[in-house]
């Protein structure tokens, strides 16, 4: 098991570094944000162990931008001295998994690390990802590439249809029912919908995820395909 320690206080980290690497895990450490959040995004952790209060991008940030990319599922351990309730609160809705204040014990830590590491294959049904593009079925988040994506409905239900049926060939009476059940407007009102999509989470990327397939439909794929 790999976890990565992200803390800036020399003693904290070394006591947890020495404990979980005689509890025979792999250990990285950081003592900042910048340089944690960078391991975080160029290694696979099975968990992150995160303080609260550190230098640069303080643990509530970090925990926001790796959560904003999607594959960052991670489970994150948050450590803070500072055990008001309004604190436990912003680590939760920042995407931190559980909480631990500190002082702790080292065999609490361990076992709450162990707890976490069972959930990285404990991948939620909610979130969608087709490249970098990520959606959130329950909070309708959008993200793609570390931006923040704002749809309206009908733009949503289309894309999570879209990453749902993902890198297959959809018929474009598929996508009508999807949206609009069995009342669909005019024929050009999904071509338009589309088009809108397409202006929103492919135009300004670099790599385009929606293809039309002439005479067949549409697909939604992150593999190289001709239009
Ligand atoms: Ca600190």
């Amino acid at each position: 098991m790999k976890v990565l320690i992200i803390e800036d206080n020399q003693d904290i980290a070394a006591s947890i570094y020495d404990y979980l690497e005689m509890l025979g895990y792999t250990v990285d450490a950081a003592d900042d944000g910048l340089s944690g959040l960078h391991l975080a995004v160029t290694n696979d952790y099975d968990v992150i162990i995160l303080d609260l209060g550190l230098p640069g991008i303080d643990g509530i940030e970090l925990c926001r931008r790796l959560r904003q990319n999607a594959q960052q599922l991670i489970p994150i351990l948050m450590l803070t001295a500072r055990d008001s309730l309004e604190n436990k609160l912003e680590g939760f809705n920042s995407g931190a998994d559980d909480y631990l204040v500190k002082p702790f014990s080292l065999k609490e830590l361990a076992a709450r690390v162990n707890v976490l590491s069972k959930r990285i294959s404990r991948v939620p049904a909610s979130r969608l990802q087709v490249g970098d593009l990520s959606l959130n079925v329950d909070t309708h988040e959008v993200h793609r590439a570390g931006q923040c994506i704002h749809l309206n409905p009908i733009l949503f239900r289309l894309l999570t249809f879209l990453m749902q049926n993902a890198h297959r060939i959809i018929k474009r009476e598929e996508l009508e029912c999807a949206v609009w059940q069995d009342n669909p407007p005019d024929s050009d009102a999904l071509r338009t919908h589309l088009s809108s999509l397409r202006q929103l989470i492919d135009k300004p990327f670099d790599s385009r995820l929606l293809y039309t397939v002439r005479g067949f439909g549409y697909t939604f794929t992150d593999k190289n395909t001709e239009d």
